[in-house]
This record gives structure tokens, sequence and C-alpha cells, in this order.
């Protein structure tokens, strides 16, 4: 199932080319949710919806995709968690860079050292609200990624039972600007991370191993690997973060994005397709209002 938000907070699933509106589902799923739960309610209700969000679907008219305003498909993440040097092509690209650009921060090459970084849910916007770029001065950079949504809540995941806390994935953009200061500061700029442009449940992605994505600015490729390159693999992230965090439905996990990275500027356009049921992401990088 692919499940989008879109137009003003609405919920759709989407079919073809069609989305479906569900939004009645997310009124009561909300409505029923605790307060002080630290969960997306949606995501955190969708294994026991899901034949009656399928139901809802087929009953309801359908509007085309391209006429909706997208937003990202999770509202609320209780987090939102990234890798960092993930792919050693990057890490090597990274290395580079770092040695030839003064006053950058400092990184560790090893993922095992570095550990998992957080990125502020307020930087989460979706494909119909451009990335409104800060610092135009300055290096800001895309980064392609596949996302993992989590579906349950959990701590100490061994690797073997990472499957069963997975509810889905997307696409995303973990934007940065570079420089000197702690990386969850200059990646959690508003804008700054980018998901959609719909979220599909686990069942439709039957080896996220082998996931191939790229990503354009306008008509230039930049981006092009798959999760076969992966240092830590999926399972090996979840076992990773929930030895320190737990996780919770509706949290997002940046997996990490291979070499390639560049530079956007306001009016850029970025693309980022992979397998077919994932869609396209594509956003415009604008200016930042003051
Ligand atoms: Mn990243």
């Amino acid at each position: 199932m692919k499940i989008c938000r879109y137009d003003d907070d609405r919920m759709g699933v989407v079919i073809g080319d069609m989305v479906h509106d569900v939004t009645a589902a997310q009124t009561e799923i909300r409505a029923s949710t605790p307060y002080t739960a630290k969960v997306d309610p949606v995501v955190a209700a969708l294994t026991t919806w899901r034949p009656k969000l399928e139901a809802m679907a087929k009953a309801a008219p359908g509007k085309p995709i391209s006429q909706v305003k997208l937003l990202p498909p999770v509202a609320r993440p209780p987090k939102i968690l990234a890798a960092p040097t993930n792919y050693a092509k990057h890490v090597q690209e990274m290395q580079q860079f770092r040695d030839t650009v003064p006053g950058l921060a400092r990184f560790s090459p090893d993922i095992e050292k570095a550990g998992i970084f957080l990125k502020s849910n307020t930087s989460l916007v979706g494909p119909s609200e451009g990335i409104p770029m800060r610092f135009p001065d300055r290096r800001n950079d895309h980064e392609a990624e596949l996302v993992i949504i989590i579906g349950k809540q959990g701590s100490d995941i061994p690797k073997e039972k990472a499957w069963d806390y997975i509810a889905g994935y997307s696409l995303g953009l973990d934007m940065t600007v570079r420089g000197p200061e702690d990386r969850s500061f200059r990646k959690s700029i508003d804008g700054y991370t980018v998901l959609g442009p719909w979220m599909i449940t686990a069942d439709e992605l039957p080896n996220p191993a082998d996931v191939p994505f790229n990503l354009h600015v306008n008509e230039e490729k930049r981006q092009d690997s798959n999760t076969s390159f992966l240092i830590f693999d999926i399972p090996r992230l979840i076992e990773f973060a929930s030895q320190f965090y737990t996780l919770y439905p509706g949290d997002l996990y940046y997996t990490g994005t291979p070499e390639g990275v560049g530079p956007v500027k306001p009016g850029d356009w970025i693309s980022l397709k992979s397998l077919p049921q994932l869609g396209e992401l594509k956003i415009q990088v604008r200016a930042h209002q003051k």
C-alpha cells in the first residue's frame, strides 16, 4: 500500500496515478491516540487499520496525483535519525573535500565510532513545500537517501529481528549546509529534511538490500547508487540505533547517502528516483524569505 499526505493535511492512498481520500481514517486514528504517546498515530495504527484503509480507498473517488500538493507522508515523526558516512565512496569524497576546504567540521569516517545523529523534526517538508535555502554564500548540498519508517516500538533490537520493526519506506533528502558547526545544527535548517512523494508499506519492497536510486539536479545526474553498497545495512542500522534509543512507530531513519553529493542553488529542481513503487521525489530549491 502507498500512503500520502496532501493538500490541507489530507491522508490519501495512492493507486496508479490517483490519490484516494481516506482522511476520515486519519481523523479517527488521531482522536483515539493518547496525547502522550511517543508515536506518529497513523503509522502506529497502520497494521490494524490496513484492511479498512484499503476498503475506504476503493470506495473513495480518486484525484490525479499531479493535481495535489504533497506533504511529508509522516506528519509527526517522534524523531528523525540519520546515518553518516554509510557508503564507502561517499566517505572518500568527504575526506577529499575536507582536506581541501579549511574550517569544516571534523568527522569520523567510521560509522561505528561516529554513531547515528538526529535532525530536527521541524526541518521536515514534503515535495510541494520546496526547500527554503539559507546561507547562499555557503555550500548547500543534496544527499539522496532511502528512508526507513519504523512501525513498532523496540529497544536493543537484534539485527535478526529488525525487519519486524519496519512499517515501510520512502525517499528522502538529507540537505546539508557545509561548515564548521555541529552536524545536527547544519542539517536541521527548516526544509532541510525532505520526505516523499509517499510511503510504501514494507511488503511493497521485496529486497531492501538491493534498491537502486539516482538523483538529478535539473538535467544533470549527480548520484547513482544502490542500497547494496550500504556499510551498515538496514538490520544493522536498526540494531545500532536501538542500543541507544528506543525506536517508536513513525520514527524516520535516513540510511546515509552515496557518492556524488553536490551544491544546489535557489531555482534548482532536485529529482530522486528509485524503483517505480517508491515514486519520484521532486522538489524545488528556493530562497529563504526573512
Ligand atoms: Mn545524510
